[in-house]
């Protein structure tokens, strides 16, 4: 058994094809003076063709997983457009005499063992974008073969090298079981695809082989653990047989209930909306029956790349969403960067507290001409679907006002434009800074909507920051101190005849579902993985019961009473059994 880096979830057990590595005939000799035109003429000829190529694929993977997923293909198409990359070819061909080829395959390496060097992740995945540009750029000069994956063969595990987004794209989902690479990391584009594919994957074993693998040799890879074995015992892959089939019958069977209603045994319905911090994510929530977007983290958008996406990119995708999501509502979030979410080109201010410091709303509110075009490029989604706006980590009636004069001026730049756009388009804030909870009356009157962010709240009433392993146990959804919070958050939207929902992790927790049920909350948005589950509990809820379960939890004094007292109630109802109530697809 090898230990690796599981960067796709999910089991696969199949044989391995290995993606053979074509090496390079490179021209050694030098060219005369008067061939130097000609080797420009075959360079640019190249990159026009890759180029060509780059965009096929790039609609072709578009089409497939995503807009969002294809960006990648742009950042493939900058390197060929990249200054510095082509004056370092051009310089090599000019000044050594040297083939087009030569020049391509000489910048490639400079550039790669350049980012190599550096100690940045983000770097390392960039020299392999280049690499991959590269090496399409060397394919078209040398007339090199593709690398041809068999097509009607059984299902197998690819293993290579490494692999590139291009490679991937030309990977049929249903004939790869799973990707088994020497190098790459959680965050390489690759292992972004293979996540969107829904292909278990295991990178980084590198140096942890004796021997290499051979096409045809049985394999086992764990996505969920970053375990290969190699050649398994009879034992062990029957052991895997049984991991992999009771996944997926599990899977089957919550998977009948996407189209049913959540609603109680005493017929209390739910609204299950879904979490999305991807494009492709909205398929997966589809499919899992989820009502609609009860919040779009769209500071996944802006991560990833290598400027802030335009307006128009970024109304693309919310549009995609908005007429993809079944008319259901669609509630857009601003950008909440900031805390643990970086973006490489913007580069944040180190804090002593970054949780406590410049984030979300308040960067909104410093750099509001990012903040515009974000609010323009909703307001033109919301010609074509349900579209709401929500501002994140709002604390004060000031910031709502604030933010709502953005959104007029984005309104009054929309109509110079003649652009469609819903006029009374939905504006609501997250409720997850206490200060936010004692003042909800207030902000209530400001806003259409509240919508609970959990994650964010526990750790601010608790002061138990939400990254820190050291204190993970002291941060607790069910500490009556944050039940207190949540009491007196709907008590204001209701006084204030406003929806009221919950969007953090507690909301997948099927453990809380009495809980909503005592406070009258209906609106739950959660993580597509999550939907299925939830409501299959919520199926088997008698709703009066769980409501006195839950006003006895109001009434406990610690958080680890009240997680007992749900915990056993949870037990009680019905439901397929290994679900333990956590949600373990937390972002
Ligand atoms: C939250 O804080 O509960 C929330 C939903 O937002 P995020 O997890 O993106 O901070
Ligand atoms: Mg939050």
């Amino acid at each position: 058994m090898i230990q690796g880096i599981g960067a796709a979830i999910g089991i696969a057990i199949g044989k391995a094809f290995v993606l053979p590595h074509w090496e390079l005939d490179l021209p050694d000799s030098q060219m005369d003076a008067v061939d130097l035109a000609r080797e420009f003429e075959r360079l640019y000829e190249g990159i026009r063709t890759s180029k060509n190529e780059i965009e096929f694929i790039k609609n072709e993977f578009k089409e497939m997983v995503g807009p969002e997923e294809s960006q990648i293909f742009d950042a493939h198409l900058a390197i060929l457009e990249d200054p510095v990359f082509m004056n370092e070819i051009q310089g090599i061909i000019e000044r050594q005499y040297k083939a087009a080829e030569v020049a391509v395959k000489e910048a490639i390496d400079h550039f790669v063992s350049m980012f190599d060097l550096l100690d940045d992740e983000y770097m390392k995945e960039r020299a392999l974008d280049i690499k991959d540009v590269g090496n399409r750029l060397l394919k078209h000069l040398l007339g090199a073969p593709e690398v041809k994956l068999p097509a009607d063969t059984q299902p197998y595990i690819l293993v290579a090298k490494e692999l590139s987004p291009s490679q991937l794209v030309h990977l049929n989902p249903s004939h790869v079981l799973g990707i088994l690479t020497m190098t790459g990391g959680k965050t390489s584009h690759s292992a972004i695809m293979a996540r969107a594919l829904g292909i278990p994957l295991v990178t980084g074993i590198e140096n942890k082989l004796d021997k290499p693998i051979q096409t045809g040799e049985l394999l086992i890879v764990d996505g969920d653990e970053g375990l290969v074995y190699l050649e398994p015992e009879a034992l062990i892959v029957e052991r895997y047989e049984g991991i992999r089939d009771q996944q997926r019958k599990k899977k089957e069977q919550l998977q009948l209930l996407a189209a049913v209603e959540a609603v109680t045994k005493d017929g209390t319905y739910f609204n299950l909306a879904a979490n999305l911090n991807s494009v492709k994510e909205l398929d997966i929530a589809l499919r899992n029956g989820a009502q609609g977007v009860g919040l779009f983290r769209t500071e996944f958008l802006y991560m990833d790349r290598h400027d802030f996406p335009t307006e128009d990119e970024q109304y693309e995708v919310y549009r995609y969403v908005a007429e993809n999501a079944d008319q259901a509502p669609v509630v857009i979030r601003t950008l909440d960067i900031g805390g643990d979410k970086q973006l490489d080109y913007f580069s944040l201010p180190e804090e002593e507290n970054p949780f406590l410091g410049y984030r979300a709303i308040r960067i909104s509110l410093d750099r509001t001409e990012l903040f515009q075009t974000q609010l323009t490029a909703i307001l033109r989604a919301s010609a074509y679907g349900n579209v709401k706006i929500m501002y994140p980590m709002i604390s004060s009636v000031e910031e709502v006002k604030q933010a709502n004069v953005i959104l007029r001026r984005a309104m009054a730049d929309m109509e110079q434009r003649g652009l469609p756009y819903d006029a009374h388009i939905q504006v609501g804030i997250m409720i997850e800074v206490p200060a936010a909870v004692t003042i909800a009356d207030l902000l209530a009157e400001e806003s259409d909507f509240f919508s609970i962010g959990t994650n964010d709240l526990v750790q601010y009433v608790l002061a138990v920051d939400r990254m820190n392993e050291q204190i993970a146990h002291m941060y607790h959804p069910f500490h009556p101190a944050v039940l207190r919070m949540l009491r007196s958050t709907v008590e204001a939207a209701h006084a204030a005849g406003i929806p009221v929902s919950v969007c953090g992790e507690m909301a997948g927790d099927e453990r809380a579902i009495p809980l909503w049920l005592q406070l009258g909350v209906h609106d739950l948005s959660m993580s597509p993985q999550s939907v299925l589950r939830v409501k299959h509990r919520i199926l088997n809820t008698n709703a009066v019961e769980a409501k006195e379960e839950a006003a006895a939890c109001f009434t406990l004094r610690t958080s680890s009473a009240v997680e007992e007292r749900l915990s056993a109630f949870a037990e009680r109802s019905s439901y397929i059994k290994g679900n333990n109530g956590t949600d373990s697809t937390a972002s």
